[in-house]
């Protein structure tokens, strides 16, 4: 079972699906336990498609910049 720690560090490679299938099937069970991360995961993925949505298709996307204003599992208590 994955902590919420670690689904912190896991969302944005789920997201952009570069787990392996053991550790996406870790994350899908974890966010279906834990309210706080699966907001957490749906707070990414809403990130990600507005990202996607950007114009500026051939510029680099600082998305660490941008993940850094989703808060982490454990912050969440609103
Ligand atoms: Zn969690």
């Amino acid at each position: 079972m994955l902590t919420c720690e670690q689904m912190a560090e896991l969302g944005s490679d789920f997201i952009d699906r570069r787990l392996s299938r053991r550790t996406r099937l870790a994350v899908l069970l974890h966010v279906r336990k834990c309210p706080h991360c699966s907001r957490y995961i749906k707070q990414l993925r809403l990130t990600s498609q507005a990202l996607q949505a950007l114009p500026f298709d051939d510029e680099p996307v600082d998305s660490r910049a941008i993940l850094a204003r989703v808060h982490p599992p454990q912050g969440a208590s609103h």
